[in-house]
C-alpha cells in the first residue's frame, strides 16, 4: 500500500517509519524547513528507541508545494490542531477523491477540516495511545517497546469497507496495535475526555503521568473533569465508549502503569514555548457544552489558565 504522511513531526515519523518498515512505501510532507533541511541533507531521519539505539532511517521527505504525487492510496495526517487548515490549502493539489485519509491526532476540531476535503466514507479516524518524541530537526525518539502502545480507530460513517480493513491489516503489520469500532464520536472523545485531565494538569505543572497519579486527590480531580466533560457528551448526544469509572480507571492505569514516567505532549509544547492544543481538548469541551447551553465552567478555567501559562513563558522568554 503507498501511504503519504502529511506531517513528519513525532507521531508522523513513528507512524511513517513503522508502515515503511513493515513493507509499505511511504513518502513524507512537511513544512518545518529546518527539520526537512536536516532530513534532506542526512538522507533520512534518526530514530531512537527509549533513548537508545539511534540509527538513520532512510525517507523520502517534501515541502507541500514541491511534492506533487497523486497515488497515494492512503494520506496520513499527523499535525497539530492549529497547523491543520493552512497545511491541507498548501497541500490539496495532490488530494484524489479516491484517497482515504487516516489521522490519530489528539484533540478535536480536526474532523470538520478534513470533511472539507475529503469524502466522508473515506475519512479514518481515532486516537494513539503511545508517546513518541521529536528531539529536534531529524531526530526522533520512539517511546515503548516494539509493540507497546495501542490505537482505536472508526471510520466516520461508522460502516468499515474493505479498504478499512486493509488499512487496519497494515496497522496491525506495522505492531500500532489497532481496535476498530464502529462509534465514531465516543472513540475520539474517549481520548478528549482523557487529555483534558492528564495532558492539562500535568502541562499545568510540570509534572509526569505518575506524579500526577501520586499525588493523594488525583482522583477528586479526575473525577470532577471527568463528570463535566461527560455532562457535556450526554448532551450532545455522544455514546461514549467507557463509563464515567471505566475513564478514571484509564487516567490511573495509563498514569500509574503504563507511562508513569512521560511528560505529555502538550507539556512537550508548552517546555519548546510552542503553542498548546488546549482550545481542541478542554476548551473543544466548553464550546461543546456551549452549544447546548451549558457551562462547563471547570474546563473554561483550566483552558484560560494553560493560555496563562503560554502567555507567562512568552512573556518570560
Ligand atoms: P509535532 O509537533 O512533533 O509535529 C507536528 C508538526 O509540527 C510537524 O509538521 C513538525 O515538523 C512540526 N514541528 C515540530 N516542531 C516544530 C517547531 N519547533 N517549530 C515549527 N514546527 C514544528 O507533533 P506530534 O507530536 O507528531 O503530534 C501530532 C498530533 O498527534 C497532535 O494532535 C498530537 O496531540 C497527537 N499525538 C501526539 C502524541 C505524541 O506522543 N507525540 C501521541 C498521541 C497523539
Amino acid at each position: 500500500m503507498k501511504f503519504t504522511v502529511v506531517g513528519a513531526g513525532a507521531m508522523g515519523l513513528r507512524y511513517g517509519v513503522l508502515l515503511q518498515e513493515a513493507g509499505n512505501e511511504v513518502e513524507f510532507v512537511d513544512a518545518w524547513q529546518p527539520h526537512v533541511e536536516k532530513m534532506k541533507e542526512q538522507g533520512g531521519v534518526y530514530v531512537k528507541r527509549d533513548h537508545e539505539n539511534r540509527h538513520l532511517v532512510p525517507v523520502k521527505v517534501f515541502y507541500p508545494e514541491e511534492y506533487q504525487n497523486t497515488d497515494a492510496d492512503v494520506l496520513v495526517f499527523f499535525l497539530k490542531q492549529m497547523q491543520l487548515a493552512d497545511m491541507l490549502e498548501r497541500c490539496k493539489h495532490f488530494f484524489t477523491a479516491d484517497q482515504y485519509v487516516l489521522t490519530a491526532m489528539n484533540g478535536m476540531g480536526h474532523v470538520d477540516k478534513l470533511l472539507n476535503y475529503f469524502k466522508p466514507e473515506k475519512l479514518l479516524a481515532g486516537t494513539a495511545l503511545v508517546a513518541t518524541v521529536l528531539d529536534g530537526p531529524g531526530e526522533v525518539d520512539f517511546i515503548g517497546k516494539p509493540g507497546a502502545g495501542t490505537m482505536n480507530l472508526a471510520n466516520y460513517t461508522e460502516q468499515p469497507d474493505e479498504m478499512t480493513h486493509k488499512v487496519v491489516a497494515e496497522l496491525q503489520k506495522a505492531n500500532f496495535n489497532p481496535t476498530l469500532t464502529t462509534n465514531f464520536q465516543g472513540t475520539l472523545m474517549a481520548k478528549v475526555v482523557f487529555n483534558s485531565v492528564v495532558n492539562t494538569l500535568c502541562t499545568l505543572f510540570e509534572i509526569t503521568m505518575g506524579e500526577y497519579a501520586a499525588f493523594a486527590k488525583a482522583d477528586e480531580l479526575s473525577v470532577a473533569l471527568i463528570n463535566e466533560a461527560y455532562d457535556v457528551c450526554e448532551r450532545a448526544g455522544i455514546e461514549m465508549i467507557n463509563t464515567r469509572q471505566e475513564e478514571l480507571e484509564s487516567v490511573n492505569y495509563v498514569s500509574k502503569v503504563a507511562n508513569p514516567l512521560h511528560y505529555p505532549s502538550m507539556y512537550q509544547d508548552m517546555s519548546k514555548n510552542r503553542p498548546t492544543e488546549v482550545d481542541y481538548i478542554n476548551g473543544y469541551l466548553v464550546k461543546l457544552g456551549r452549544k447546548y447551553h451549558y457551562e462547563a465552567h471547570t474546563h473554561a478555567f483550566l483552558t484560560n489558565l494553560v493560555h496563562l501559562a503560554e502567555h507567562t513563558r512568552q512573556h518570560k522568554a
